[in-house]
C-alpha cells in the first residue's frame, strides 16, 4: 500500500504483543493507493517511555496527516489500561481513528487506513460479543470477571459493552449462567 507522492505512512508497534503488528503489515502490505494524507499507525500499548518515539513519528509527517490506533490495547490499554506505565495514546498524539479488536482483521484495518467509519462482521474473527437483554437478569458477573472491565455496569444494572476496552477474549459468553452474551464476528472503526 503506497501513499501520494510527499506523503508517508509510519506504523509505530509499541508493547510486547505482535498481533496488531502482524495484522497492520497484512494490510499494508495488500496493495492500492491511500487517500491524500500522511498516516500514522499506532498498535500495542504505549507506555511513558513510548510517548517521545511516537510525539516524533507524529511530528515528522507532513500534513495533511491523521493518526490511527489499532487494536484495544491502542483504543484503551486493553489489558495494560491499569498498569503503572500505560499512557493513553491519545494524551500523546490526535488520535482521529480507531479500530476495535484484538486483533482487529485486516479489512477493517484497511477502512480504518481509508479513514471510512464503519461497523464490520467479518467471517472468520471473534469480534465483540453482543448481550441480549431479554435473557440478562443483571446478576453481575460478566462485568466482575471481564479482564479489561469491557462491561460496565452499576449495581443492579445489566451491562454495557465498552467495545474499545473488549479483548474478544469470550469469557463472559462462556460464564454467563443466563447464556445472555454471544461472541460476534463485529468490528468497529471509529472517527473522532
Ligand atoms: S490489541 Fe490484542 S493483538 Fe493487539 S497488541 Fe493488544 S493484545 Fe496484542
Ligand atoms: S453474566 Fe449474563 S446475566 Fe449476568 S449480568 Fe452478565 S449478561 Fe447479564
Ligand atoms: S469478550 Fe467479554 S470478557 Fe472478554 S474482554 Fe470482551 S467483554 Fe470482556
Amino acid at each position: 500500500m503506497q501513499a501520494s507522492s510527499g506523503l508517508k505512512l509510519v506504523h509505530v508497534a509499541v508493547g510486547l504483543c505482535s498481533g496488531c503488528l502482524r495484522q497492520v503489515e497484512a494490510a499494508l502490505s495488500s496493495g492500492g493507493e491511500l487517500h491524500e494524507k500522511s498516516i500514522l499507525v499506532v498498535s500495542g500499548a504505549p507506555s511513558h517511555i513510548h510517548a517521545r518515539e511516537i510525539q516524533e513519528a507524529w511530528r515528522s509527517l507532513p500534513e495533511p496527516k491523521v493518526a490511527i490506533a489499532v487494536g484495544a490495547c491502542a483504543c484503551s490499554g486493553g489489558v495494560f489500561r491499569e498498569c503503572y506505565a500505560f499512557r493513553a495514546l491519545n494524551s500523546i498524539i490526535p488520535v482521529k481513528v480507531m479500530v476495535s479488536g484484538c486483533p482487529p482483521p485486516e479489512e477493517a484495518i484497511l477502512k480504518a487506513l481509508r479513514e471510512e467509519a464503519a461497523s464490520a462482521d467479518v467471517d472468520g474473527y471473534r469480534g465483540a460479543p453482543a448481550i441480549n437483554e431479554e435473557l440478562c437478569v443483571a446478576c453481575g458477573l460478566c462485568s466482575r470477571e471481564c479482564p479489561p472491565g469491557a462491561l460496565e455496569a452499576g449495581e443492579g444494572e445489566k451491562p454495557r459493552l465498552n467495545q474499545w476496552r473488549c479483548i474478544s477474549c469470550s469469557r463472559c459468553e462462556m460464564i454467563c449462567p443466563r447464556g445472555a452474551i454471544e461472541m460476534t464476528p463485529r468490528f468497529t472503526i471509529s472517527l473522532t
